[in-house]
This record gives structure tokens, C-alpha cells and sequence, in this order.
């Protein structure tokens, strides 16, 4: 969810949400790793990843605010991308509306629809393999 602390300061979806955002995070992480003893490159490598999937998904949202879609590319492209699959609907921040609030439930339910059985069966094979592991 750090990507989207952009929120704050009103350049939503642009530079936190690419690709060099991404390699920035696993830049930090690498040099936290190498650090520690045993370097530890698992850790920054999942972390970048799963900022990676916030790029990511964000790019599979429907977006309604201009301007449409994410800096995906960035610093290599400046332009702003967005998929046509819409696999997630918009979420409106205008939540002084009362139509807004049911619109973002459907949202927010559709989402929890796609990514909790994503999520279970991560955890579930992750379960798997710590048990494994551990024989
Ligand atoms: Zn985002």
C-alpha cells in the first residue's frame, strides 16, 4: 500500500506506481540484504514483488480520473498505461456522495472476490512447503 502514499501530495498513480518505483524498492532492499549475514536476497527480492502486484493490479483497474491509468514505465516512458480488461472497477474517493459508498462496496467486494482465493491459495501451497521443508 506505500505506493499509494502518493495520494498525499496529489500525484496519484505516477511515479509510485512503475516500474521504478519497483526497482527502487529492490535496490533499498538489496543493499538492507547485503548487510546481514547471511545475506538475505529472498526477503528484498518478495518485497519487491509484491510491490511489483500493487503496479500491477493497479494497472488491471478501471480508472475514471484523469489522467487515465498509471506511469507504468516510468522513468524509461512517461506515459500513462491502463489495461482495457478493467478486471477491477473504480473506487471514487468522492465519499461525500451517498451513490459513491455503494458503488466502492461493489468494488471492494469484487476485489475480495478476485484476490482472497489468490491469497488462500498462496498461503495454503506456502503451508505446504513449510511443512515440507521441515521433514
Ligand atoms: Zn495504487
Amino acid at each position: 500500500m506505500v505506493a499509494d502514499l502518493d495520494l498525499l501530495v496529489g500525484l496519484h498513480s505516477r511515479y509510485t506506481h512503475s516500474v521504478g518505483a519497483v526497482l527502487l524498492v529492490l535496490a533499498a532492499g538489496l543493499v538492507w540484504a547485503a548487510r546481514r549475514r547471511p545475506v538475505a536476497v529472498a526477503l528484498p527480492l518478495a518485497v519487491a514483488a509484491s510491490y511489483g502486484s500493487h503496479v500491477l493490479l493497479d494497472w488491471l483497474a478501471n480508472d475514471t480520473s484523469p489522467p487515465l491509468g498509471i506511469m507504468a514505465l516510468w522513468p524509461f516512458d512517461n506515459g500513462f498505461y491502463l489495461s482495457s480488461l478493467h478486471v477491477f472497477m473504480a473506487i471514487s474517493r468522492k465519499y461525500w456522495l451517498a451513490a459513491i459508498w455503494t458503488q466502492n462496496l461493489v468494488s471492494v467486494t469484487r476485489e475480495l472476490l478476485i484476490l482472497v482465493p489468490v491469497a488462500v491459495i498462496v498461503a495454503r501451497f506456502r503451508t505446504c512447503r513449510q511443512v515440507g521443508t521441515s521433514a
